[in-house]
């Protein structure tokens, strides 16, 4: 208890702490998330300042109207690599939170909503920038501080920011418990559509049940989920996965339903083909119709991400597993479940990494991030673009 009385008192003298617990004060949900929500500008300014005062030129640039991107630009004495960071200033709703922007520090802690997810890694990057450029800037290279928009829905600021930047390698400050990740999986999302013929539920002759063909569907989605279980592994990433997320159709107790609707998620692997949830779920639909020259069904691609994976002759993990370990860290070389904007920006050429403190509470009712992990973060990413540029 003593202990971490001592500590806590610690971390609040330390200027990353300061920063995180302002960006936490303040709302950034995402506006697109949640209808009528504050959206990123308050926190993009709060960032703009920082990196502003620390001596840093600042660009910034709408991506869509109130919500901007911001790019910080720090440039070395000489010519050398170009090191970014990056992260999202958007965070996901506070519904049902008790304090979701109260930043309060308990037993090393930092809670709040964005506070792992990810203003954590956004304090340690900002202040990382301070440090170096307080400490006399880079001999060399250059180092590029972006905190973009609108990840948790469709990354419009990731898209925007590799429209015109680029670098020699990134560091997404995403939360990876100060492990390395070198790779995430992406995400196909499919619509099916079955029709039937409606018609009296007493007259059997005449109507065909669309709910029930969709049940074919499924039972044939299920054995493919599970097939995918057991095939391929990746060996950071596990198996690829699917899972049925909205289901609909039917209008009313005592008729045959025209018509039956599902959406649902297939989780890919680096190397899988950027449409083969639409391909796979094509071909059931195929086998079905062969099976029953009465049954109707279709499907198309609604949205999808890529998977990402570093190229593994790349010496970016490497250097930042050094710079980590520099930094009082135990990095791991790890994958990670979930979907970033790593993706968006290996996908521009740029080789990308996560590393970001850990925490728990990710898009649930009490998120918190580990103080001591946002400065030891920060002491990485400071490490990392002394040694990489
Ligand atoms: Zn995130």
């Amino acid at each position: 208890m003593h202990d971490s009385i001592i500590s806590s008192a610690m971390f609040r003298n330390d200027p990353v702490i300061d920063l995180l617990r302002d960006l936490v004060a303040i709302d950034s949900v995402n506006p697109t998330l949640v209808p009528g929500a504050r959206g990123e500008a308050d926190v993009a300014r709060r960032v703009a300042d920082e990196l502003r005062a620390s001596g840093l030129a600042v660009e910034i640039t709408d991506v869509a109207p109130g919500r901007p991107n911001i790019v910080g630009v720090l440039d070395g004495r000489a010519s050398g690599r170009s090191l970014m960071l990056c992260g999202h200033t958007d965070t996901v709703g506070v519904s049902g939170m008790r304090e979701p922007f109260g930043a309060d520090v308990r037993d090393g802690k930092l809670f709040g909503r964005g506070s792992q997810d990810m203003k954590g890694g956004i304090a340690a990057m900002v202040n990382a920038a301070r440090q170096i450029a307080e400490g006399g800037g880079l001999d060399r290279g250059r180092l590029v501080v972006a905190a973009v928009v609108d990840e948790e829905h469709s990354s419009l600021g990731a898209d925007a920011l590799v429209a015109t930047w680029r670098a020699d390698g990134a560091v997404v400050t995403e939360p990876t418990g100060l492990d390395v990740a070198v790779a995430h999986k992406g995400f196909q999302w499919i619509a099916v559509e079955t029709r039937g013929r409606a018609a009296h539920g007493s007259r059997p002759k005449d109507g065909r049940d669309a709910i029930m063909r969709m049940g074919r569907v499924l039972s044939r989605l299920e054995r493919l989920g599970h097939t995918l279980q057991h095939g391929r592994s990746h060996d950071l990433l596990g198996a690829a996965s699917l899972h049925a997320s909205i289901i609909e159709g039917g209008e009313e107790l005592s008729s045959y339903p025209a018509r039956a609707s599902l959406q649902f998620e297939r989780r890919t692997l680096p190397g899988e083909p950027s449409d083969v949830a639409l391909q796979e779920t094509l071909a059931i639909i195929e086998e079905l119709r062969a099976e029953d020259p009465e049954f109707e069904g279709e499907a198309r691609m609604m949205f999808g991400r890529e998977p990402y994976e570093i190229d593994p002759a790349n010496g970016l993990p490497a250097a930042l597993m050094a710079s980590a370990t520099r930094s009082r860290c135990t990095p791991q070389r790890v994958g990670m479940t979930f979907w970033t904007d790593a993706a968006i920006l290996g996908g521009a050429g740029i080789p990308t990494v996560l590393f970001g403190p850990g925490g728990a509470g990710l898009h649930s009712i009490e998120e918190y991030v580990l103080v001591d992990d946002v400065c030891r973060c920060r002491d990485a990413v400071v490490d990392l673009a002394r040694s990489f540029t």
